[in-house]
């Protein structure tokens, strides 16, 4: 069960056939996508169930609000296939699949398309950070990276380690969730992660799990593969409205995540993506419920961070009283913003940075640290 990708919401025959009439519409804008194994997962005599809010299509995504790349990242290509928006870090993305398709994907303008945002063919993208000393992580993304066959990984990985000054590199994926058969069942995948992951220089998968329900039997024994390759786990997920949004959801999936090995790394909040107006929670009431959660469980499953994946750099929200707010520059796209601390009024309705602009100007701004503003290699 699991390897055979559905996309073609008829087939789901759990749903009723007029609501997969009535969802045919949602799919045609934006793309259906998931397994057996993964449909398996859902409740389906609940209809809040968090795993079916994932992946089945809402009518709501129709409602117009947000932005197609919410984050502007068209701005951050450098080369068919590669971003380089922060000075040490460069993304290829691989591919335009993932082993199912998150109904509120920040990249859901991607889903199946050909675009010239993917580039199958990476030699550019290798020779772009051949060429940059600076540049010592590389993310492999899409997409899913774990949907290129392995042979293709294989090589893709043997390329970038042989650029001396790449030290990390990251494989993104939500594979072990939404299909860990393809793990479980490629005897060559393990022998690529430990020809890579070397005691100098680890992969790093960062795993996308959104609910504790996604960690199953089959998810953990992925994750054991990988972890008995020499690959070390990060886990990362957005808070998201009726799947995740809640302390006692979002403690289970901390402590359940660390328990496992696979410890949460970012907590995102959800990008005003087109249609994703019914996923999105305002940024105090995310904050709120993270503290409640946090205060439940271990230093371990609480050090993930709360960021918004801005297009000026990834804002960490850090702290809140009844009338502020308070932001910090965890990544900045430019050296202005490098570790730069913001303060804004509470605003509760706003879901994103660019709302607390417009709601209410920063009363108080500092840039700090200007001693870390260094731009060259490490
Ligand atoms: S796994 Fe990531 S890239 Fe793929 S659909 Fe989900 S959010 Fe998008």
């Amino acid at each position: 069960m699991g390897n055979e990708y559905i996309t073609d919401i008829d087939r789901v025959l759990s749903l009723p056939e007029d609501e997969r009439k009535s969802l045919k519409g949602i799919t045609e804008k934006y793309a259906f996508r998931s397994n057996e194994y993964y449909l398996s997962l859902i409740n389906w005599d609940d209809p809040d169930d968090p795993i079916r809010k994932i992946i089945i299509p809402d009518p709501s995504e129709l409602e117009a609000w947000g932005a197609l790349d919410a984050s502007n990242e068209a701005a951050n290509y450098v080369v068919p296939g590669c971003q380089h928006k922060y000075p040490r870090t460069a993304l290829i993305l691989v591919n335009e699949m993932c082993g199912g398709f998150c109904r509120f994907c920040f990249r859901k303008r991607l889903f199946g398309q050909v675009s010239s945002e993917v580039s199958h063919d990476i030699s550019e993208a290798i020779e772009y950070i051949r060429r940059r000393k600076q540049i010592t992580n590389v993310l492999l993304t899409g997409g899913d990276a774990l949907m290129m066959p392995s042979a293709k990984l294989d090589d893709a990985l043997r390329q970038i380690r042989g650029i001396g000054h790449v030290k990390v590199i990251r494989i993104g994926s939500k594979m072990p969730a939404f299909n860990p058969s393809r793990i479980i069942d490629d005897p060559e995948l393990p022998s690529i992660i430990a020809r890579y992951s070397t005691r100098e220089r680890r992969i790093y998968v960062m795993a996308h799990f959104n609910h504790p329900r996604e960690l199953t039997n089959k998810a953990l024994s992925a994750l054991d593969i990988l972890m008995k390759a020499g690959a070390i786990i990060a886990a990362q997920t957005p808070i998201l409205r009726g799947i995740n949004h809640d302390p006692e959801t979002l403690a289970n999936l901390m402590r359940e995540l660390s328990a496992v090995g696979a410890p949460p790394y970012y907590f995102f909040q959800c990008r005003p993506t087109a249609g994703n107006k019914a996923y999105a929670v305002p940024i105090v009431e995310t904050y709120i419920n993270l503290e409640k959660a946090k205060s439940q469980v271990s230093g371990l499953a609480k050090r993930a961070k709360y960021v918004m994946s801005h297009s000026s750099g990834k804002i960490e929200v850090v702290g809140l009283t009844e009338d502020r707010i308070y932001l910090r520059y965890h990544r900045a796209r430019w050296p202005r913003d490098e570790s730069r601390f913001l303060v804004f009024r509470r605003d509760d309705r706003a879901y994103w940075f660019d709302d607390l602009r417009q709601v209410s100007e920063p009363v108080r701004e500092h840039a700090v640290l200007q001693q870390y503003k260094s731009y060259g290699p490490e």
